[in-house]
C-alpha cells in the first residue's frame, strides 16, 4: 500500500509531460478538473475550456461530443480539497505514551499503525474524528505482524477496544475503526515527524523508536527501514531486486573479504 505525501508534485509532472492514457481519458479529465479548481482557482467555465484545450491537444481518443458530460460531472465533483501535499505527519508525546501503556508489543505496533494511517487519511478533513477504513490484513502487514487468523484479529480488536484505543462501527460489509487517542497538534509535544518513506515500514518505525533508535538501518537506496543484521544488509528487498546485478558483485566482494580472498580482486 502506497502513501503518497506529495501527490500534487506527481499530478503536476503528469500534466506537464502531457502523458495521457488514451484508454482512460476520464481519469485525466478528473485530475485536470481538480487541479484547475484547487490549484489554478478557475471557475467552472474556465475549467471546462482548459480541460477541452488540453484533452484536444494531448488525447488521441478525445472528442468534445463524447466527453462534454463527463467534463461537467468531473468539474461538479472536484470535492473540497486539492491534491495531498503533506510535509510530514507529526506524532505527539501523549499519543506514544498512550500506546506504551498497552504494554504488549503487538498491540502497540497495531495501535501505532492505526494512528499513523488515520492521521494520513484525515490530513485534509475538517472533522475532529479520526477513522481508519483499511482492512485488518493490510494493518497487520503494515505493522509487520504475520499471524493474522480471523480469531487473532478479533482478539486484538477486542483488546484495543478494552484499552480505549478504538471504537468500531459496522457499515455495509466493512468494519470502520475510530481512533480515540489522537492528541491535538502541539509543536512542543512532537516526538517525531513521519515522512513518506517512514510510511513504508510503520511497524519497524515503532520498534526503532522503542529500541531507542537502534536495531534498524535505512535502505541506502530508498530509505525504508531494514533490520540491522550481521551481514551488513544495505538495501531493502525491493531495491536489492532492482539492483540485482550490482548486488551480486557486492556480495562476491563481501564473500571474498570474509574468506580472506581479497587478492582475487587482482586476478582476471
Ligand atoms: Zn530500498
Amino acid at each position: 500500500m502506497d502513501f503518497i505525501f506529495n501527490e500534487l508534485f506527481l499530478v503536476e509532472k503528469q500534466i506537464d509531460e502531457h502523458k495521457v492514457d488514451d484508454s482512460n481519458a476520464v481519469a485525466m479529465i478528473r485530475m485536470l478538473a481538480k487541479y484547475n479548481c484547487h490549484e489554478k482557482h478557475m471557475n467552472k467555465d474556465e475549467n471546462y475550456k482548459a480541460i477541452l484545450d488540453y484533452m484536444t491537444k494531448y488525447c488521441k481518443t478525445f472528442t468534445e461530443a463524447d466527453y462534454y458530460k463527463i467534463i461537467d460531472n468531473c468539474i461538479a465533483s472536484v470535492g473540497k480539497y486539492g491534491f495531498k501535499n503533506i510535509d510530514s505527519i507529526k506524532i505527539m508525546r501523549s499519543e506514544l505514551s498512550f500506546i506504551a501503556r498497552l504494554k504488549d508489543l503487538r498491540l502497540e505496533r497495531l495501535a501505532f499503525v492505526l494512528l499513523c494511517v488515520a492521521k494520513y487519511d484525515h490530513y485534509y478533513s475538517d472533522s475532529n474524528e479520526y477513522w481508519c477504513n483499511r482492512s485488518w490484513t493490510s494493518i497487520f502487514s503494515m505493522a509487520r505482524l504475520s499471524k493474522n487468523s480471523p480469531e487473532e484479529r478479533q482478539k486484538v480488536l477486542r483488546a484495543l477496544k478494552l484499552a480505549g484505543a478504538i471504537e468500531t462501527t459496522h457499515k455495509v460489509g466493512q468494519d470502520s475503526l475510530k481512533i480515540l487517542f489522537v492528541a491535538p497538534e502541539d509543536d512542543n509535544n512532537v516526538v517525531f515527524e513521519l515522512t513518506e518513506t517512514d510510511f513504508k515500514e510503520l511497524g519497524y518505525v515503532y520498534l526503532y523508536y522503542k529500541n531507542g533508535f537502534d536495531g534498524f538501518v535505512p535502505c541506502q537506496s530508498c530509505g525504508r527501514l531494514i533490520k540491522k543484521n550481521t551481514s551488513n544488509t544495505k538495501y531493502c528487498k525491493e531495491c536489492s531486486k532492482k539492483n540485482d546485478s550490482y548486488n551480486k558483485d557486492e556480495f562476491y566482494e563481501n564473500w571474498k573479504r570474509q574468506n580472506g580472498l581479497e587478492s582475487l580482486k587482482t586476478q582476471k
